[in-house]
């Protein structure tokens, strides 16, 4: 047996040993997991440190304090959230118990990524345990040290036979995919997407899709603009563009564009110095394979702010992309770095065609001072989010089902989202063995005297 095949084994025979299902179980994990964020924030940031440059308070803001709230969150509300949820009966049932009962659905396989590899594996993770399933946890093996670190410090804080960390790459992600589970929850790129559903189908598993995609971001002339670019550059050059809905680019009348550039560039220096090289809130690309991809994008296209990157250190400037064209290489897929390019539009009417014509994107961003643009904008195009005025703050909402859309995922999770995502919803009616005089008259041989006709 392989060492993939027998973490699965293992966590089947602890799932069937039913002690994931009792409440108080999932809560004392919960409140492991916890514990484990605040004991070894050291361990974790010094581990994200040297996989993405990122600073230990960025880690805190943008990883783990939101991991520690969605803990806190699920253990207040899950005796709520697990208990029977009574319905609508209609005539027939009207004397019966009917209602909702959510259920564990098994072994769970949890596959994350890399650019925020803690939020996006663990996050998961929690609601797999809040749920009382098992789950198979493989985090990126892009991020070495963190990857490295999940698995050592995982089983340390909770049950390792029903909540395993397998590591390693594409091979070992496949012998995974090849066991059978009850659900499958990927985070990462389309194109594996599709082959993680391609795999699901051979076991009938149900998966949750979290992908990526072009995220545009539509600057009305009607806006401050001033506050507007300071939100962009916040939401584009956080974790150097690496963020699942970061703004990929921007769509803006020609008659501000000069104006977008200019404010950006002043927030990029206000928040990243000078120098965003040495400063330590910028961050790097992870590799160089990503900083090859991210740079073959500037090709064909003006650069109005930065452009200049150093292999060595997988260092990208904050960089925009001027009057960019909608061929241009850099709109062929998400960019997933540092690289802003502006697309000039001459209306609300064809921004809404571009964005239409695209696949359905994670987020879209409007910003606006108009109420007619944000109403034309939510009812005329489709994505996973909606964020008006603003960027990125939306995925901290956990009354918001967080999710894709067509190209860009399918399913949704946090909050209670999460747990019912990885429960299995079932719906129960209960009857008694009484008032057969009721039943009768669905009982053959059906005579319209029968029915009072
Ligand atoms: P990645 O390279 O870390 O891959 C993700 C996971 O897929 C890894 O665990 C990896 O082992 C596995 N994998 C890769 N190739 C595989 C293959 N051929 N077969 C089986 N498994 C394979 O991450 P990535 O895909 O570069 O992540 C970036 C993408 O993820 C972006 O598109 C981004 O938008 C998206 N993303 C989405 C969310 C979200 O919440 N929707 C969050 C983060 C990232």
């Amino acid at each position: 047996m392989s060492r993939e095949q027998q973490a699965v084994a293992r966590a089947r025979k602890a799932f069937e040993t039913g002690r994931s299902k009792p409440l108080e179980h999932r809560i004392r994990q919960l409140k492991n997991l916890q514990r484990l964020f605040t004991e070894r924030q050291k361990v974790i940031a010094d581990a994200i440190k040297k996989d993405l440059n990122k600073s230990e308070v960025g880690t805190q803001l943008y990883e783990t304090l939101g991991l520690e709230s969605e803990i806190s969150l699920t253990i207040r509300k899950l005796k709520e959230w697990a208990a029977p949820r009574p319905v609508e009966k209609n005539l027939l049932t009207l004397s019966d118990t009917v209602y909702i009962k959510p259920e564990p659905l098994g072994v769970v396989l949890i596959i994350g990524a890399w650019n925020y590899p803690w939020a996006v594996t663990i996050q998961p993770l929690i609601g797999a345990i809040a749920a009382g399933n098992a789950a198979v946890v493989k985090p990126s093996e892009v991020c070495v040290h963190t990857a490295k670190v999940m698995e050592e410090l995982l089983p340390l804080y909770i049950d390792k036979e029903l909540y395993p960390v397998v590591t390693g790459g594409v091979p070992e992600t496949q012998e995974l995919l090849r066991q059978r589970f009850d659900h499958i929850f990927y985070t990462g790129n389309s194109r594996v997407g599709r082959l993680i559903m391609d795999a699901a189908a051979k076991h009938l598993t149900p998966v949750t899709l979290e992908l990526g995609g072009k995220s545009p971001c539509y600057i009305d002339k009607n806006c401050d603009i001033s506050i507007a670019c300071r939100r962009i550059t916040w939401g584009k050059y956080s974790n150097c563009g690496q963020t699942c809905i970061a703004p990929d680019y921007i769509l803006c009348d020609p008659s501000i564009q000069d104006r977008v550039i200019e404010e950006i560039k002043k927030s990029i220096k206000e928040f990243y110095t000078d120098d965003p090289k040495t400063c330590p809130d910028y961050g790097c690309i992870i590799n160089q394979h990503h900083l090859k991809r991210i740079t073959a994008m500037l090709e064909d296209s003006t650069v109005a702010v930065g452009g200049d990157y150093d292999e060595s250190h997988c260092y990208i400037a904050p960089t925009i992309l001027r009057d960019v064209r909608p061929e241009a290489k850099v709109m062929q897929e998400e960019i997933f770095g540092p690289v802003l390019p502006i697309l000039p539009i001459t209306s609300l009417d064809e921004a809404i065609k571009f964005i239409n014509k695209g696949e359905k994107p994670l987020a879209l961003y409007v910003f606006t001072s108009d109420d007619k643009v944000i109403e034309r904008m939510r009812d005329e195009t489709s994505s996973g989010g909606l964020l008006v005025n603003d960027c990125l703050v939306h995925y901290s909402v956990s009354s918001l089902p967080f999710g894709g859309v067509g190209n860009s995922g399918m399913g949704c999770y946090h909050g209670k989202f999460s747990f019912d995502q990885l429960s299995h919803l079932r719906g129960c009616l209960i009857k008694k063995l009484k008032m057969e005089g009721v039943n009768s008259m669905r009982y053959p041989p059906h005579t319209l005297k029968k029915l009072g006709w």
